[in-house]
């Protein structure tokens, strides 16, 4: 058979079939699904910024001084000053001495875990790390040892038994789960034993941090991590990804990461929209849309804008997302492969774009 019915219906009878919902025009805090205006707590848009004039006027200026496309790989027709600007303002943030962007996290993962590590090493990673970072992981042909989620003992135990070069893979905010890393305690084991750390900041820049750069940046800890990785397309509003590290480990992902060198750059309007974003989140405005998404964070006993509800089976996460919208309320049910089997659950996301009375509806409802 050339046709994939045998999976589609299994998938189906397992409660796992997925498709896409058509989408009209929307605007945070509501989305408009098939027609109907949903209050929305699945966005990633932490910030509310995807709307933002400033980010809506940097992007519109840079389509006009620009162009819609960069027409090809940095490498090749030179590299607009749009993003070495851009570069220099992440590296600044994450006091790093350089930092390298993609077209988003995903692309930033293949590109540079594969370039970082290879077949003579090992990936230290935690359990519930991202698709991305197991994708990547399993690309560069290191070892892959994996530790229970935040597990330090059996971290401990891996980083003592690994050869080769070795590189610690984690989040600061736990993508399904909204939870942290230890990352202080991380930090001093891969000190003690000489490892690397990659730390995956996609929910915590925006979110956490004196001037939003996330995790390392709230604990002081921006020196000790090799690689800080992160996405604009979840609170900084638009899309792209970028790696913020030493000057020769960006020279090295320069000549070697793959997503990077044969990809188109991205849109010069996103670029700019990433700067304008930036700017904002050091902002005395920047401050006040972060102490909002915290006070909601709060009254929902998060200490992220990442809520989840734990149901178990596939079919009554369903069940409990289905009833919320006949409620007008769009909270999704997220079911395996992107969580455990067993732990279906509903994920509710917190935004600023959120008021108080919108929060009154979703505890009211949930
Ligand atoms: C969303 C996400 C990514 C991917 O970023 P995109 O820019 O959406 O491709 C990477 N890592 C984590 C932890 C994420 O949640």
């Amino acid at each position: 058979m050339q046709i994939p019915t045998d999976e589609l219906s299994q998938l189906a009878e397992d409660g796992l079939l997925r498709s896409l919902r058509p989408l009209g025009p929307s605007h945070l805090p509501f989305v408009n699904l098939g027609g109907r205006e949903l209050l929305n707590f699945s966005s990633n848009d932490y910030l509310g910024l995807s709307r933002h004039p400033a980010l809506i006027e940097a992007a519109t200026k840079a389509l006009t001084d620009h162009g819609t496309g960069a027409a090809s790989s940095r490498l090749v027709c030179g590299s607009l000053t749009l993003f070495h600007e851009l570069e220099e303002h992440i590296a600044h943030g994450k006091k790093t001495e350089a930092a390298l962007t993609f077209a988003n996290g995903y692309a930033t993962a293949m590109g540079t875990i594969p370039a970082l590590v290879g077949k003579d090493d090992t990936i230290v990673l935690d359990k519930l790390a991202h698709a991305c970072l197991i994708d990547a992981a399993r690309l560069s042909g290191a070892t892959l040892r994996v530790f229970p989620h935040n597990d330090l003992t059996k971290l401990e135990k891996l980083l003592n038994s690994s050869k080769g070069r070795t590189l610690i893979i984690t989040e600061s905010v736990f993508s399904m789960d909204g939870d942290l890393c230890p990352l202080a305690e991380i930090i001093k084991l891969k000190e003690k034993t000489g490892a690397l750390l990659l730390l995956d900041e996609a929910h915590a820049i925006g979110v956490l941090g004196p001037t939003g750069q996330g995790l390392a940046e709230e604990l002081g800890l921006q020196a000790r991590v090799d690689f800080q990785m992160g996405t604009f397309g979840k609170a900084l509003g638009s899309a792209g990804g970028y790696l913020a590290a030493s000057r020769e480990w960006i020279d090295l992902l320069i000549n070697k990461a793959r997503s990077f060198i044969y990809s188109t750059a991205p849109p010069p309007a996103q670029v700019a929209a990433n700067l304008a974003a930036l700017s904002l989140l050091s902002s005395q405005e920047g401050m006040e849309l972060r102490s909002r998404l915290l006070a909601h964070c709060s009254r929902l006993e998060s200490p992220t804008p990442i809520v989840p509800r734990i149901i178990g089976e596939n079919a009554d996460a369903i069940a409990v997302s289905e009833a919320l919208l006949e409620k007008g309320l769009l909270i999704p049910a997220i079911r395996y492969p992107t969580v455990p089997r067993g732990t279906a659950r509903l994920r509710i996301t917190l935004s600023a774009a959120h008021t108080t009375t919108h929060l009154d509806r979703l505890l009211q409802e949930i």
